[in-house]
């Protein structure tokens, strides 16, 4: 399994535009940036190619990386950065099948996959596959599961990808805060590599209306508002899941500079064979 993540930021990206703090300013002058979430998982014995999540910055990530157009592509929730680049498969992809969860939303009425099917029907190169959540399907010779995690008032998904032939296995928490059940902390346990979302320091949730949630024995808010986890919540994720390796995603440009380019945070264009 290759793994190369596209997109490691959160909504605005890092940089994001017109900005000058200097966690933008310092991703400048690195030369990284953060551009919105998606991730590419190649499996080497069938040469296909799976997509997690279109990015709006879709067009622009396939140009930077070198890696295969999708033939398959799974979406985790129908927020805009993590939907809204599908319109890019008009005219570059071919009979490529949609995968995404099918239980209802209460809040939109439809299931992730009614709503891409909605807003897509005009696309003839895409067919939407509803898939239900914590039964493993196939696709490009994975076996991939929708993991429900905490996206309030969304429904959203986690995923776990595993190679039936080599066992590697790939976690994504997708967007969500801390607060993940255990049936679902279960599918998504003792990955070789995860992808988790930390959006801020913990000390951030003085910013936000909603506050912190899920205190760890200190005090220390594992999640910031209702829908992200701070960045000590998804490293406690990842001890929790006893993850191999794991990165940091879906990071904004609040983390401060000296902090921002740590180790365990995800760049875009790291690349990873499990
Ligand atoms: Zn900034
Ligand atoms: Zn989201
Ligand atoms: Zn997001």
């Amino acid at each position: 399994m290759d793994v190369t993540l596209l997109g490691s930021g959160d909504t605005t990206g890092t940089p994001t535009p017109r900005c000058d703090c200097d966690t933008c300013e310092r991703s400048r002058e690195l030369g990284v940036e953060r551009t919105r979430f998606s991730v590419h998982v190649r499996n080497e014995r069938t040469d296909e190619s799976l997509l997690v999540d279109a990015s709006p910055d879709f067009r622009y990530q396939f140009l930077e990386q070198d890696v295969a157009l999708p033939d398959a592509i799974a979406i985790s929730h129908i927020h805009f950065d993590h939907l809204d680049g599908l319109g890019n498969a008009y005219r570059l992809l071919d009979d490529v099948p949609v995968f995404a969860a099918d239980e209802t939303d209460p809040i939109t009425e439809q299931s992730v996959a009614e709503t891409v099917d909605d807003k897509y029907h005009y696309l003839s190169s895409i067919t939407v596959e509803p898939r239900a959540p914590l039964e493993p399907f196939e696709t490009c010779g994975f076996e991939v599961t929708f993991v429900p995690v905490e996206h309030p008032p969304l429904l959203c998904y986690g995923l776990a990808i595993e190679d039936p032939e080599t066992g590697a296995k790939l976690s994504i928490s997708g967007d969500s805060n801390y607060g993940i059940s255990e049936r679902s902390r279960d599918v998504l346990d003792d990955p070789d590599l995860l992808f988790v979302d930390g959006i801020v320091p913990a000390n951030h949730a003085q910013y936000h209306p909603a506050g912190g949630d899920h205190p760890d024995r200190n005090g220390t808010f594992r999640t910031f508002g209702t829908k992200h986890m701070t960045i000590e919540g998804a490293r406690a994720l990842a001890d929790d899941l006893s993850a191999d390796e794991y990165r940091l995603v879906h990071l904004s440009h609040y983390i401060p500079a000296e902090d921002a380019f740590d180790d365990d945070m995800a760049v875009d264009g790291e690349r990873f064979r499990l």
